[in-house]
């Protein structure tokens, strides 16, 4: 896309109990985005949009704070903890109505900052969606790195086409984001969602840095939640191929079962009472995990049908600074 005029830019970035992180990233942000609107880059109200999400800590107290200082600042608070994706999805909803285009950062400063200027010339070059991409896993621990690659792998058989080692840092056009808000599904996969829609595409890479302060909200248990969220919403790979083997388990228990007639009538008694129980139990045992792999499908329409909103937002002073201004 092609700007006319020049483009306002929001960067909302996902908080949750970020207070030990906030007041290191909102300068470094806010700096960078005064420079861009000096530069004629980005309109000279461009912002920054914090989610809270859901914080225990210091994070709204300070946002609040932020937001009162500097009119560049404003803050989205969630009712409760929604999880990063419904985080990115408040702000970007929020933010698209006054927005050209959009950045989305994570709050500890793990993303490079000092991207966001060559993000913006690639949109200015006509690109609606910049990734930032990480060109080395060398501050994940080994575990993390190849649980990765192992999700990249499994998504790439299932014919679900990420951009690998890309998390949430990206900019994307307003004609993206209202495409990504028309998805109406409870839990969008983002980082999978955009390559799908289609629009103009360019890497960015930068050397993704440890946390600046805090601790990470990822611990092993939300991390295998969000891979089988990845996993199961893009394809019903896995129910086809439970299907499969499935079949072919019970044409080998057809044949067995016709050898055994045979043995019958031939007079010999059948033996192999350990073999029979090996087979029970086995039949069981691949039952159960079918009927639990349906489940995930059914329990996710279940949560589909709903139509439960994705977030519930308590206070927003992006929209309310955007009247200020109207009616000053
Ligand atoms: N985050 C969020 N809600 C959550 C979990 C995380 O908004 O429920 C935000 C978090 O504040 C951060 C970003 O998502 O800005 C990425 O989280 P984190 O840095 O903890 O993940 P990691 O880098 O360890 O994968
Ligand atoms: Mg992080």
């Amino acid at each position: 896309m092609k700007f006319t005029h020049t483009p306002r830019l929001t960067i909302v970035v996902p908080c949750n109990n970020e207070a030990p992180v906030l007041p290191t990233t909102a300068p470094v942000l806010a700096d960078l985005l005064t420079r861009l609107m000096h530069e004629r880059a980005v309109a000279t109200d461009s912002k920054i949009l914090f989610v809270d999400d859901g914080s225990q800590d210091q994070t709204w107290p300070l946002i609040a704070k932020y937001t009162q200082e500097d009119r560049i600042f404003t803050g989205l608070k969630f009712s409760r903890n929604y999880g990063q994706e419904a985080a990115l999805m408040g702000g970007m909803q929020t933010a698209s109505a006054y927005s050209d285009m959009i950045i989305t950062i994570d709050a500890d400063l793990q993303d490079d900052p000092r991207l966001i200027p060559d993000m913006v010339a690639q949109a200015h070059a006509g690109y609606d969606v910049v990734y930032g991409v990480r060109n080395d896993r060398s501050t994940d621990s080994w575990f993390k790195r190849t649980s990765a690659e192992g999700f990249y792998w499994v998504m790439g058989k299932l014919g679900v086409d990420l951009i690998p080692n890309h998390s949430d840092f990206r900019l994307l056009t307003q004609p993206v984001v209202s495409a990504l808000m028309d998805c109406q599904e409870r839990k969008p996969f983002i980082r999978g969602i955009i390559p799908q829609l289609g629009f103009p595409a360019t890497k960015l890479y930068y050397k993704r840095q440890p946390r600046q302060a805090g601790v990470s909200k990822y611990p092993l248990r939300k991390m295998l939640r969000f891979a089988l969220d990845g996993i199961l919403s893009f394809s019903i790979a896995p129910i086809r191929a439970v299907l499969y083997a499935g079949l072919v388990i019970c044409t080998g228990a057809l044949v067995m079962l016709l050898w055994i007639l045979v043995q019958h009538l031939r007079g010999t008694v059948v033996t192999g009472w350990s073999s029979i129980m090996a087979s029970l139990w086995f039949l069981g045992g691949f039952q159960l995990i079918a009927i639990s792999i349906i489940g995930e499908y059914v329990g996710r329409t279940f949560t589909e049908v709903k139509h439960r909103p994705r977030f519930i937002i308590q206070t927003d002073t992006y929209t309310s600074s955007f009247a200020r201004q109207q009616s000053q």
